[in-house]
């Protein structure tokens, strides 16, 4: 049986701060009382792993033995199968614009072309099917850990269509819908998101 963390207080281990406000509505209703990595002065660790789950783990990790609380975390991105499952955990690498007119930062519109442009080399009759993935772990400070991971399936467009959402949304299609995430009501995406999966798996498990 997997321990729950009952009314604990939780750090939630992201600098990012959508993901914070979003796990920290989900816990409220359940009395858990979150804190945020940045306000305990908590590093952002690298995600060297292998895996979506080894990279919410090794947050989750980090953060419940560096703070002694128990501490979640999650990691996300997309999985094009026609790719082998990339660009995977380099999902957010893919946009990273290296100094481009003098910025730094992420390019959504490059990354989705370069997926459409490995797509399109190995030809017309290529699956298009992708999935979104989401990892939410969970750890104590004694070593014991809880994951939950939600997929929300779908297929890829191209040319992007809709200004909602963010990342690859313009180019996302999911499974049972003609619309992409980008033209998809934010609520509508958000109630059935990989996101919305992984946290309705927490919340049954932990709280149900
Ligand atoms: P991370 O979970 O912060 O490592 O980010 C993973 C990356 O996956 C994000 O930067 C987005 O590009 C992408 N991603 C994750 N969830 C979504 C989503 O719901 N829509 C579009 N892109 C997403």
């Amino acid at each position: 049986m997997t321990r729950s963390i009952g009314s604990s207080s939780l750090v939630i281990a992201t600098h990012n701060d959508g993901k914070l406000k979003e796990i920290s509505a989900l816990l409220e209703p359940y009395g858990v009382k979150c804190l945020s990595a940045g306000s305990l002065g908590l590093p952002d660790p690298a995600e060297p792993g292998a895996s979506f789950t080894e990279n919410a783990l090794l947050k989750a990790r980090a953060a419940a033995a560096t703070s002694g609380l128990v501490a979640i975390a999650d990691d996300s991105g997309l999985s094009v199968d026609a790719l082998g499952g990339r660009p995977g955990v380099y999902t957010a690498d893919w946009a990273e614009r290296q100094w481009f007119e003098g910025e730094p930062g992420r390019d959504w519109y490059m990354a989705m072309g370069k997926v459409e442009g490995m797509l399109q080399e190995l030809g017309p009759d290529t699956d298009r099917s992708a999935a979104f993935h989401c990892v939410l772990a969970i750890a104590w400070p004694d070593g014991e850990q809880a994951v939950y991971e939600g997929i929300c399936p779908g297929s890829l467009t191209w040319p992007p269509r809709g200004k909602m959402g963010f990342g690859y949304d313009p180019v996302f299609i999911p499974n049972g819908r003609d619309q992409t995430f980008a033209e998809i009501d934010p609520k509508q995406k958000h109630a059935s998101s990989h996101r919305a999966d992984a946290f309705k798996k927490l919340v049954a498990d932990q709280f149900g």
